[in-house]
C-alpha cells in the first residue's frame, strides 16, 4: 500500500524523494509542491519517509500480514524523548 500524502500539509521539501530507498517517489512535474507517488506497489512500509517529512505530512498503511515486523519508528522515537 502507498504512503498517503497530507497535501494541506506538505512544505515541498522533497526528503521524503531523497530518501525513499525504493524509489517510490518519482520526479515531480515542473511547479509542482508535492510529490508524485509513480511505484506505489513498490513501498515496503520501512517507514523512512514518514520519519523524515519535517511537516508530518505523511502516513502509511501497513498491510495486515506485515504487521508482525512493523516497527513504528516515530511513535517509537517519541517515546525515547
Ligand atoms: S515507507 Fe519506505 S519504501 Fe515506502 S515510500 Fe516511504 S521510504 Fe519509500
Ligand atoms: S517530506 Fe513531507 S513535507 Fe517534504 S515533500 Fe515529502 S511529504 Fe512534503
Amino acid at each position: 500500500m502507498p504512503p498517503i500524502i497530507n497535501k494541506d500539509k506538505c512544505i515541498g521539501c522533497m526528503n521524503c524523494v531523497t530518501i525513499c530507498p525504493m524509489d517510490v517517489y518519482g520526479k515531480q512535474e515542473k511547479d509542482a509542491k508535492t510529490p508524485v507517488i509513480h511505484y506505489p506497489d513498490e513501498c515496503w512500509h520501512c517507514n523512512a519517509c514518514v520519519v523524515e517529512c519535517p511537516a508530518k505530512a505523511l502516513s502509511i498503511r501497513v498491510p495486515l500480514p506485515a504487521m508482525m515486523v512493523f516497527v513504528d519508528a516515530p511513535k517509537k522515537k517519541d517515546a525515547q524523548q
